[in-house]
């Protein structure tokens, strides 16, 4: 049917998608819709005032067989905040677990095999639906939670990325909305990784924005720096919490090293024996080289260009509990029957 190892990062149709609408103070009964459409009217408090959240998780086909989602609940639980944030009724974690399952069996047959390196990707989004004009909340949402397969993000190996650092963009105000999930995040920063791949690298790595001090994150990926056997990843209150961090942090303290969750200064980049950016999309990019524009600094991590030991390390346990492939000791899989 397809050619697994060929996909990327983009949309492919899938059969069905489910739905869930908030009215009159409620949360109706799940649909199930074969349309990639939505039918929205013009006036959509979303279109206009991006009254919208989302989240991205990822299901595998282990080596068993069976069929395992990542930490669904984090992300559920992450989706209740992003929507209380932007006043929008918040899904029940069990209602969202419920749809994510059942979006994920109706579309069994586009779960990339075991050993492909791909996986399905799967898209919660929420929308403020009632038609207004002047700025206020919605009334009505629509929660859809559709799927699509994707590439290994790694195709031609697991390769280190270069960033740069310009005091010119942020991403979020510092009290902003930094810290959920949101579209219009995304929207505000385009512009600045437009100018990132312009200057030829993966991304921009931001500053925090009040003092453009500290590191905050890697484009739409936490960042993290090791050394001394540390794990040190920023603390900032216009961060995304990751969940792959999150893992990450856990799996560095199974492996005896230490976490440091605090401010982290540029000039730490000096000190980090590796680096590297996280989110579910790529598990963990390697950084090599750190480019501050406005001072003409260059932080070179990787010597060589390859990733670090410890970076390789956690990319492919995290891989092998997805995969089933070594105990889930955290129960971070639900495995779908
Ligand atoms: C989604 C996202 C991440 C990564 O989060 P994961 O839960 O690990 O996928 C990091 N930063 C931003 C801004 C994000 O939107």
């Amino acid at each position: 049917m397809l050619n697994w190892s060929q996909l990327s990062f983009s949309y492919i149709p899938t059969d069905y998608n489910v739905r869930c609408t908030f009215k009159d103070g409620k949360w109706g009964d799940i649909e199930v819709s074969d349309s990639a459409y939505i039918p929205m009217h013009m006036a959509a408090v979303c279109l206009h005032y991006g009254q919208e959240a989302f989240e991205g998780l990822k299901a595998f086909r282990g080596k068993d067989g069976k069929i395992r989602i990542f930490r669904m609940d984090e992300n559920a639980k992450r989706f209740v905040r992003s929507a209380e944030k932007m006043l929008m009724a918040p899904l029940p974690v069990e209602k969202f677990c419920e749809m994510v399952k059942k979006v994920v069996k109706l579309n069994e047959r586009f779960i990339p095999p075991y050993g492909s390196g791909a996986s399905l990707y799967i898209r919660p989004l929420e929308i403020g639906v009632s038609p207004k004009v002047g700025v206020s909340s919605s009334d009505e949402f629509l929660v859809v939670i559709f799927v699509t397969p994707v590439g290994p993000y790694f195709k031609a190996g697991f390769k280190p990325i270069k960033v740069c650092i310009s005091r010119d963009y942020d991403r979020v105000p510092p009290k902003g909305t930094g810290s959920i999930k949101v579209g219009g995040n995304y929207g505000a920063s385009l512009e600045a990784g437009e100018k990132a791949h312009e200057w030829g690298y993966s991304n921009l790595l931001y500053l925090d924005p009040q003092e453009k001090k500290y590191i905050d994150e890697c484009g739409a990926a936490n960042f993290y720096g090791i050394k001394n056997n540390t794990y040190v990843t920023p603390a900032s209150e216009s961060i995304l919490p990751s969940i792959t961090n999150m893992s990450l942090q856990q799996l560095v303290k199974d492996m005896g090293m230490n976490v440091e969750r605090r401010q982290v200064p540029i000039e730490e980049l000096s000190e980090f024996e590796e680096a590297g950016a996280c989110g579910t999309a790529a598990v963990c990019s390697p950084i090599s080289q750190i480019d501050d524009i406005d001072t003409g600094i260059s932080y070179v991590i990787s010597k060589d260009g390859e990733p670090g030991p410890i970076t390789t390390k956690l990319y492919n346990r995290i891989r092998a509990i997805q995969l089933g492939e070594e105990p889930d000791i955290h129960n971070w899989c639900v495995i779908l029957e």
